[in-house]
């Protein structure tokens, strides 16, 4: 809302959670916003973003973060999904290959939409590294080539998920 008052001048940011299906988006959503993980999280939110507010340089920002309806084939989201946003994580799951393999196009899909903002790879589900089938090595080599800062979360455990929100903040 504007203001002529400063003080009254809030900073809001529209957040788009990208990736394939089951990379943990609307869980770290929900993990983000409400405070809750539950394993079976089925139906996604129901409405278009969940939000947060944070201070971040003595500065109020409220993060809205959009999640997708679970339709995460790369033509079924719609261009309202990605209108006007400001900053994007791009998610994967270290037990889901295909999920790995696809953060490129996912960055092309939302650059296509909105060009370039601020974005990092999230690397998902660290819990069960014990079972990962994207290595480390790999990972680090992608978020080198698309020279993006990259964070390791458990949205299980509580992992990290902070941080990736208040970086893009
Ligand atoms: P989305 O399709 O990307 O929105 O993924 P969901 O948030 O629906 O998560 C898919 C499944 O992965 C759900 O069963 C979640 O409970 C589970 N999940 C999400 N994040 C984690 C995590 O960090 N660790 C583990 N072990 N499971 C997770
Ligand atoms: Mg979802």
């Amino acid at each position: 809302k504007l203001s002529m008052r400063e003080e009254e001048v809030e900073t809001a940011i529209k957040v788009v959670v990208v990736g394939n299906g089951a990379a943990g988006k609307s869980s770290m959503i929900q993990r983000y916003c409400k405070g809750i993980f539950t394993k079976d999280y089925k139906k996604t939110i129901g409405v278009d973003f969940l939000e947060r507010q944070i201070e971040v340089n003595a500065e109020d920002v409220r993060l809205m973060l959009w999640d997708t309806a679970g339709q995460e084939e790369f033509d079924a989201i719609t261009k309202a999904y990605y209108r006007g946003a400001q900053a994007c994580v791009l998610a994967f799951s270290i037990t889901d290959m295909d999920s790995f393999d696809a953060i490129t196009l996912w960055k092309k899909k939302v650059e296509d939409e909105v060009g370039q903002i601020a974005m990092v790879l999230v690397q998902n589900k660290m819990d069960l590294a014990a079972s990962a089938v994207v290595s480390e090595e790999s990972a680090e080599d992608l978020a080198r080539r698309l020279r993006l800062k990259r964070f390791k979360t458990s949205v299980k455990d509580n992992y990290n998920v902070e941080d990736v929100f208040y970086y893009l903040a």
